[in-house]
């Protein structure tokens, strides 16, 4: 009989198990993919090139516990990530910043130039809830049109008229010259990979690992006190309301047996090809290798759910299934598909941190240093 049965060993899943083993909990960790790390796994391809197999995975964070945290498990190698974007044939920095603008028209203007040139053309509105809002009222329309509209078209297979303001808020315009694409303090990829810092989190021989095991398949045989799940909440409740949209992609990996395929770690096409952008996997590792692999991003709907899709008839679908969740005490829901939240890698560190805590009954503090 295990104290807990834990569904996914992604982040969420991982996490949980390493913070309750440490409490002195058994835990059986079960994943229907054959290999720990969820969406962040990472591996050699047949080049022998680390590659991420479910798309670039760009570790930052602003949280200095979490970080704190996942520096048990891995050294971490100082990583500032860098994207062009392809628009008006120019390769170009995004997010947009005074060089974009520049290059973009032929300008020279100065920060305080490109601020003036911004609020010259944003269409001033009271509060913005969708995308488009987000950026038509922070930059004017034409850009918008040339960087976001269509790239999120097809990222989405919405327009951003369609979707909630936060999406596009990710992104930021920038009065500066700063070509980070974040700005955390916190920006580090783990030397050997992301597979190796989840070995190390899951090595307590108090948690068993099930791979290739569907929870459905195995509630029927284990045993076990409490459930944490962090796979799809519709799934979970059988679909009793409908399916909640997730968007997918599918990923196209090409080696090249050339050094650098291209001048960023990712290229975004906002405008043509049916992909949105294309990474090159050795900026990211710093790997050195007389060849290099790429991964392009197909955004589709049908396949692994990979995004939940915020937008408000969703968020109405998803508090259906968490009325559910908050009826049943004995199964608690974390994660991103878990909580149809579309969280980065760090905010899913710190939800499964808050609720080990809550789990473990002890302060914020005590549970992440009781080592
Ligand atoms: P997941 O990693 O999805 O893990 C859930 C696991 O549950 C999966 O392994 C799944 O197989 C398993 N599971 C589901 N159902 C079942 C079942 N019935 N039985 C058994 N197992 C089940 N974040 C960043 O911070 N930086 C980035 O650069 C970044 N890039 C991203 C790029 C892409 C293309 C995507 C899709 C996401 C990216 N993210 C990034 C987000 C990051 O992937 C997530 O925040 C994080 O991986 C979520 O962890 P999780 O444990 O909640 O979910
Ligand atoms: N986006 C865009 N053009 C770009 C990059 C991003 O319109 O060149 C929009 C798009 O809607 C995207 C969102 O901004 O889904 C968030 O971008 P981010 O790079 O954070 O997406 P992720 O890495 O999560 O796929």
């Amino acid at each position: 009989m295990f104290d807990y049965l834990i569904v996914g060993a992604g982040f969420a899943g991982s996490v949980l198990a390493e913070r309750l083993s440490g409490a002195g909990k058994s835990v059986l960790l079960c994943d229907k993919r054959p290999h720990v790390g969820g969406n962040a796994f990472d591996f050699e391809d047949e080049a022998g090139i680390l590659i991420h197999k479910y798309g670039p995975h760009i570790f930052h964070t602003k949280s200095q516990r979490i970080f704190g945290y996942l520096s048990r498990f891995t050294d971490w190698r100082p990583y500032e990530h860098r994207v062009l974007a392809h628009v008006d044939g120019k390769l170009l920095p995004f997010p947009i910043n005074v060089d974009t603008v520049n290059q973009l028209y032929g300008l020279s203007l100065t920060p305080e130039e490109v601020a003036e040139f911004f609020a010259k053309r944003a269409e001033p509105l009271g509060q913005c809830r969708t995308s488009e809002q987000a950026v038509v009222s922070k930059i004017g329309r034409e850009l918008y049109e040339k960087f976001f509209r269509y790239y999120t078209r097809k990222q989405w297979g919405l327009d951003p008229s369609e979707l909630d303001a936060s999406v596009a808020a990710r992104v930021p315009a920038r009065c500066d010259h700063d070509d980070r694409y974040f700005t955390d303090e916190y920006q580090f990829m783990p030397v050997r990979g992301y597979t190796e810092l989840f070995r190390k989190m899951l090595s307590s021989p108090r948690i068993s690992l099930a791979l290739d095991a569907d929870y459905h398949e195995l509630q029927r045989t284990a045993r076990f006190r409490h459930l944490i799940y962090t796979g799809p909440i519709d799934a979970f409740f059988d679909y009793r309301y409908g399916p909640l949209p997730y968007r997918s992609l599918r990923f196209k990996f090409e080696t090249h047996p050339v050094e650098r395929f291209q001048p960023a770690a990712v290229i975004n096409y906002p405008n043509e090809h049916e992909y949105t952008r294309v990474t090159e996997f050795k900026y990211l590792t710093g790997q050195k290798h007389p060849f290099t692999t790429v991964v392009y991003e197909y955004p589709c709907d049908q396949g692994d759910p990979y995004y939940p899709v915020p937008r408000p008839e969703n968020a109405v679908l998803y508090r259906k299934y968490q009325a559910l969740a908050d009826a049943d005490p004995s199964v608690k829901f974390v994660g991103r598909l878990a909580t149809y939240r579309y969280y980065n890698m760090d905010q899913v560190v710190g939800q499964a941190l808050a609720l080990a805590d809550a789990l473990c009954d002890q302060g914020p503090d005590s549970a992440v240093n009781a080592a």
